[in-house]
C-alpha cells in the first residue's frame, strides 16, 4: 500500500502496511472501541443510482466479523438520510446509523431527530422549488430528498452541464437563501435549512458508546469535520487523495477492506486476550 498517487501537482503518499499496523495495534487494546464509518466512496464504490450502491464483500465480511466482537460498537455515519443508509448497509439491527450528516440518529432505543421550526420547513419548501428548477435544465440531474435540506445530484450529466449546474445552484442559494448550509461532494452540491455535521456525530456516538477510543473512515470533504474531532487515542484514515488531517491515508474501498481485517483480527486477539 506505499504507492504514490498524483493529484494535480502534488504526490500523495499513501499509508504503508507497517504504518497502519501500528496504529491498528495501539488502537485496538481499549476497553470500549467505536469503528464509525463513512459508507458511499469508503465502503462501497460510487455508482450512479444512490440506491444500488453497496459495501465491497470484502468489506462486509469485516464488519459481521467486527459485530460479533464484546465491547466493539459500529456506526455507519453518512450525508445519506436514514433509510435511504439502512437499505443500503444490509446490517443487523445493533449497528448504529448517523444520517444526514448528524443531523438524525438510530440507536438502540430507535430513531431521532433534531428539530425542525415552521421556519426551517419553509425554507425548505422554498429550497425544494428552486432546486427541481435548476434540475429540469440539464439531462440526468436530480434532486434527492433530505430531511432538511436537498442535494442536487450532477454524476449523470455532460460534464458542462455538470460544471453549470453547480455555479447556478451556489450562486442562486447565495442570492436567494441565504444563510443556508451548502455542502460539495463528488458530483453533487447540497444545500440544508438546518444542519450538524459529522463531527457532531462522532462526539454524539462517542458519548452514547461511552468508547475510549474510534476508528474513522471516509473519502469525503464532509468527513474531514469527524476526523477533526478525533483526539490522540482515535483513528482517521482518509480513502483518496485529498488534504486530509487523517493519520493515515488509503488509495481506495479496496485498501479499506484492506485496513478493517487487519482492524478485525487485531480487536478479536485483543477482545479475547482482555477475558484471559
Ligand atoms: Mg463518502
Amino acid at each position: 500500500m506505499d504507492r504514490r498517487a498524483k493529484a494535480g501537482q502534488v504526490v500523495v503518499q499513501y499509508s504503508s502496511d507497517a504504518e497502519i499496523a501500528a496504529a491498528i495495534d495501539a488502537l485496538v487494546v481499549v476497553p470500549t472501541l467505536l469503528i464509525a464509518l463513512d459508507f458511499d466512496g469508503t465502503l462501497a464504490p460510487e455508482v450512479d443510482n444512490p440506491l444500488d450502491a453497496r459495501a465491497l464483500p470484502e468489506a462486509q465480511e469485516q464488519l459481521m466479523r467486527m459485530l460479533e466482537l464484546a465491547d466493539t460498537r459500529m456506526a455507519l455515519i453518512s450525508g445519506r438520510a436514514l433509510d435511504s443508509l439502512e437499505h443500503v448497509a444490509h446490517l443487523p439491527g445493533h449497528v448504529l446509523f448517523g444520517g444526514s450528516h448528524g443531523l438524525e440518529y438510530r440507536l438502540d432505543e430507535g430513531d431521532s431527530a433534531l428539530p425542525m421550526s415552521e421556519g426551517h420547513t419553509a425554507a425548505l419548501m422554498k429550497l425544494d422549488v428552486l432546486m427541481h428548477e435548476l434540475a429540469a435544465s440539464a439531462e440526468g440531474a436530480w434532486v434527492e430528498l433530505k430531511p432538511a435540506g436537498r442535494a442536487l445530484h450532477f454524476r449523470m450529466t455532460t460534464p458542462e452541464d455538470a460544471e453549470r449546474l453547480h455555479a447556478e445552484a451556489v450562486a442562486r442559494v447565495a442570492a436567494e437563501m441565504p444563510g443556508l448550509t451548502t455542502r460539495f461532494g463528488k458530483n453533487v452540491v447540497e444545500f440544508a435549512v438546518h444542519s450538524a455535521t459529522k463531527g457532531d456525530a462522532i462526539d454524539r456516538l462517542r458519548d452514547y458508546v461511552g468508547a475510549d477510543a474510534i476508528f474513522f473512515a471516509g473519502d469525503d470533504t464532509t468527513d474531514e469535520d469527524a476526523i477533526a474531532v478525533l483526539g490522540e487515542n482515535d483513528l482517521g484514515v482518509r480513502v483518496g487523495d485529498a488534504p486530509s488531517a487523517a493519520r493515515l491515508r488509503v488509495a481506495g474501498t479496496r485498501e479499506i477492506a484492506a485496513v478493517l481485517k487487519v482492524l478485525a483480527d487485531g480487536r478479536a486477539t485483543a477482545v479475547s486476550a482482555r477475558k484471559n
